[in-house]
């Protein structure tokens, strides 16, 4: 699933890549999926055919393609982008294609669920995509000490760290992804709460949210995912489905995996002991 990082990621290749490019075709739901939702679908392409690509923008795990002034294509995670050359090979499988006058093409599929949401930028009333936008990025400066201290003092003190972090928008584009590493670096195991939490742990997480987004963002994204072109990202997960059952690097401890609030998490019992 996109995250924060992937976001970043497919933003700056879309902006690379098909800027200025004109939309010639637009096929919308060509593979019926139950769980990729849509804005009007019959206006999509009046809303984009004849257009140049203006830009591409992310916030939180939303990537957003601004299309000629006044028109977005907005999509959540759980879309998967694929730009494909003239003559390349279309999936036969998508639920969004832009073809362009030169030649390129570019398909979003659906993956477990997802949005793909076209827009005049005036009509926007999509609640996730608008809230992914009002609260600061966690790599930017608003997202400073005193906005973190004022986060976690607002928040349910018996939420736990994993509940903290990556629900409710509280940090958009934090998801159970890439929580996985924040919170390992970090040292603090994920159902630790935060009425628990030493001082040092916190100021460990808030350290952690920008280094381990950062890395990720510059690498690429994660090894997990695929960017525009297919390729995994170059940032090495170091807790993820890939490295559960292996010993861990910093105290040898094997890492475990477990259910916890509808979805896995992975921890070093070693280098994140629960806190009562
Ligand atoms: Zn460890």
């Amino acid at each position: 699933m996109i995250e924060f990082p992937e976001a970043q990621v497919l933003a700056r290749q879309l902006r690379e890549n098909i800027s200025r490019k004109e939309i010639k075709k637009v096929i919308v739901g060509h593979s019926p999926h139950k769980f990729a939702f849509f804005s009007e679908s019959e206006n999509y392409p009046a809303l984009l055919e004849g257009k140049k690509i203006k830009t591409a923008q992310a916030s939180g795990s939303w990537v957003q393609i601004i299309v000629g002034e006044d028109v977005s294509i907005f999509l959540s995670d759980g879309c998967r982008f694929l730009l494909h050359k003239p003559g390349g090979k279309i999936p036969e499988k998508h639920q969004l294609l832009l073809e362009f006058t030169d030649g390129y093409a570019l398909t979003v599929s659906v993956q477990m669920y997802g949005m793909i949401f076209c827009q005049k930028n005036t009509d926007i009333d999509n609640k996730y995509f608008l809230m992914s936008r009002e609260k600061p990025s966690p790599l930017s400066d608003e997202f400073h000490h005193r906005y973190w201290e004022k986060l976690l003092k607002e928040s349910r003190q018996t939420l736990s760290a994993k509940a903290f972090l990556a629900t409710e928008q509280r940090i958009p584009g934090l998801g159970n992804g890439v929580l996985q590493d924040i919170l390992y670096r970090a040292g603090v195991n994920p159902k630790t709460k935060i009425k628990s939490l030493s001082e040092r742990d916190k100021e460990n997480l808030f350290r952690e949210i920008k280094e381990t987004l950062g890395e990720m963002t510059e690498q690429g994204g994660r090894d997990t995912e695929k960017d525009l072109f297919g390729k995994k990202g170059g940032y090495r997960t170091l807790l993820s489905k890939n490295t559960v059952g292996s010993s861990c690097s910093k105290c040898g401890k094997i890492i475990e995996k477990k259910s916890y609030m509808g979805g896995s998490i992975y921890f070093c019992p070693g280098c994140q002991p629960e806190k009562a």
